[in-house]
């Protein structure tokens, strides 16, 4: 089958979009049991991310910078750093991760810390 390079534009917005919003929602003191969560499903999305390509390349990406997840702002800092490096390679501006801040909302509102994430 041909490459629809439109469909694989789409993909990766929506993929971005959920992976910062994910970190933007992730604690800002995890406990290790957070951390290694989201350690874990970075890696096994960078091996099952669909387009093989992109998983191939990330997957280098993430040999040669590990996911940071000892809090929020690390996570979230990463995540941005990341998504400059693939910005780069397929010559895209690049994002300031200064301005990160509020960009990624995921509209949940205030929830109980009690009751999970
Ligand atoms: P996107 O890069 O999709 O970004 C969407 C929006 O996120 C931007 O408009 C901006 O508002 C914001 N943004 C931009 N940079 C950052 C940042 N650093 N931090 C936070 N927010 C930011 N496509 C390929 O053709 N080849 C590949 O090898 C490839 N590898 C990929 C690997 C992964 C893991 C993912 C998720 C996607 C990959 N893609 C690849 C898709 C590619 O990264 C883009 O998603 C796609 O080309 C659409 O680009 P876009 O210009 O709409 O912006």
């Amino acid at each position: 089958k041909l490459e629809n390079a439109t469909a694989k534009a789409e993909l990766g917005r929506a993929t971005w979009k959920l992976f910062h919003t994910m970190m933007a929602r992730f604690p800002d003191n995890p406990s290790p049991d957070d951390s290694l969560a989201l350690k874990t499903y970075i890696q096994l999305f960078a091996r099952l991310y669909p387009c093989g390509d992109c998983a191939r390349h990330f997957q280098k990406l993430l040999a040669q910078y590990p996911p940071q997840v000892s809090s929020r702002n690390a996570a979230a800092a990463w995540a941005c750093f990341v998504h400059n490096q693939v910005n780069e390679r397929l010559k895209k501006p690049l994002f300031n991760c200064n301005d990160i801040g509020d960009f990624y909302d995921c509209g949940c509102g205030e929830e109980d810390s009690k009751k999970g994430p």
